[in-house]
């Protein structure tokens, strides 16, 4: 089948390093020959797949500018379909005249997410990746850039594909069984489907329980200030809020709900639970706010300890002390405009983990904790677990509808409903994971999931 050939500016509009123009489609290679005229005196579609060439591109005679072009013939690019990538200077004016001059001879501009689309009507990649890269495109930041390749790279469409060939299995099972009563018998199956469909529902609540934790992950690391009391929490989450006052997320329907304070650290988003917050409105004074971080500590990426080093490690510390041990953390030593009292020695010998001194009043030492932070970042000290997070609404509306349909199974099951009973609902949840990963979906649904791309992706 020939297609149209697509092209559009797959870096972002502003002025970088380098600007990258996409072409897709039958005569991307013939179009760009007319344009691109090759240092070695070469034309491009006489060259091998998978090379860079280096070269101008013109618009008869008017030079545009000085590029590198890199081939990738079919089946082996992202589309699928012959692509040209041309590497030019990233002003936005440079870029502009580029895409014109390739318009104009022969290509037409991509729908935002067309080249994408393509990619999964040629078979590349599935749904769920082909929404991850939604996400990777508009992911804030690095870390819900890892949660989105984690996606892309086909974590989640594995999980729900085993679900589903377990319940296509079924379905087959039921269908062929009641095709040939003589050969196939249903004795005592309903049992045996009953501990399928069972495994089947554990797989998806799995996968949906992860989803609220994949809304808050992909916003960020998830952070716990911990320490006691008057340690200096309150201040200390003041001092990071700063100025730009925190965005405060209520997150109510999720296991918790409690208050999130948002911290963007140059780019590095962390979510502080807010502990502090909780102690007070508790009016509970006290030990409460060490109780509250512990339940959190668990869920949390990254915890941070304030230490009063104004007064003697009490009791509090060393408990707090020994749930650190296994876990990120970072220790601050707190209030170093006053006369110390605790120095890093002594909690050194219960606790080894990077310490930093900071006042939080008096507001120094907060550079190095955020470098800190980003450091950890950056060398992949402080990661997500390797769950598979559904950061997709969509997904999770889908992984809820099989659930429910399993949950009729189960109950034809108890009460003795016939078997073809079964297999409508069986066939249910399979439409609806197949839905996931893009097996049965209606071509409403794929456009308008596709338009929802950035231009050039
Ligand atoms: P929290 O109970 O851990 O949240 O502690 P707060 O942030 O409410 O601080 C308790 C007290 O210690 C307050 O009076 C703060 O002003 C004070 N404080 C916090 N950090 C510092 C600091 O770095 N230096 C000094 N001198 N006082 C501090």
């Amino acid at each position: 089948m020939r297609t149209d050939t697509i092209a559009a500016i797959a870096t972002a509009m502003s002025s970088s390093g380098i600007g990258i123009i996409r072409i897709s489609g039958d005569e991307a290679v013939g179009i760009v020959d007319r344009i691109f005229s090759m240092k070695n005196g070469k034309k491009l579609s006489d060259m091998p797949t998978h090379t860079i060439h280096y070269g101008h591109i013109k618009d008869v005679d008017e030079v545009i500018d000085e590029v590198m072009v890199v081939l990738m013939r079919a089946p082996k690019s992202y589309t699928k379909e012959d692509t040209v990538e041309i590497d030019c200077h990233g002003g936005v004016y440079v870029m502009k005249r580029v895409l014109e001059t390739v318009i104009k001879y022969g290509a037409r501009p991509a729908e935002p997410g067309e080249f994408t689309k393509r990619a999964f009507l040629n078979g590349r990649i599935d749904l769920a990746q082909a929404e991850s890269v939604i996400d990777i495109i508009h992911a804030k930041n690095e870390f819900a850039l890892k949660s989105s390749e984690q996606q892309l790279s086909g974590s989640l469409s594995a999980a729900v594909r085993k679900v589903r060939e377990k319940l296509l299995h079924e379905i087959a099972f039921i269908e062929s069984a009641l095709d040939d009563p003589e050969h196939i018998s249903l004795d005592g199956y309903p049992e045996t489907l009953h501990g399928i469909v069972e495994e089947a529902q554990k797989e998806i609540q799995k996968l949906l329980a992860n989803s609220d934790n994949g809304k808050i992950l992909k916003e960020g690391i998830s952070t716990v200030i911990i320490g006691k009391p008057n340690a200096g929490k309150s201040s200390l989450l003041n001092t990071l809020v700063g100025e730009e006052r925190a965005i405060v997320t209520d997150i109510a329907g999720t296991t918790r709900d409690v208050l999130e304070e948002q911290i963007n650290l140059n780019g590095i988003i962390l979510n502080v639970i807010d502990t502090a917050g909780i102690r007070e409105t508790d009016d509970v004074v006290e030990k409460i706010g060490v109780d509250r971080a512990k339940k959190y500590l668990n869920e949390a990426d990254l915890a941070i300890y304030v230490v009063d080093t104004s007064t003697q490690l009490d009791e509090n510390d060393f408990e707090i002390m020994e749930l650190l041990k296994d876990r990120k953390a970072i220790v601050l030593l707190n209030k170093s405009d006053l006369t110390p009292v605790t120095d890093s020695e002594s909690i050194r010998k219960h606790l080894d983990k990077k310490m930093i001194a900071i006042s939080a009043k008096e507001q120094t030492g907060i550079e190095e904790l955020e470098e800190t932070i980003r450091e950890m970042f950056f060398t992949g000290e402080v990661t997500f677990n390797d769950e598979v997070y559904i950061t997709n609404i969509r997904h999770k509306t889908a992984l809820q509808e099989a659930r429910n349909s399993l949950n009729l199974v189960v109950q034809s099951i108890l009460d003795g409903m016939p078997e073809d009973f079964y297999s409508i609902d069986l066939m249910n949840a399979y439409e609806e994971l197949g839905s996931i990963v893009g097996e049965a979906v209606e071509d409403d649904l794929v456009n308008e999931i596709f338009s929802k791309f950035c231009m050039g992706k």
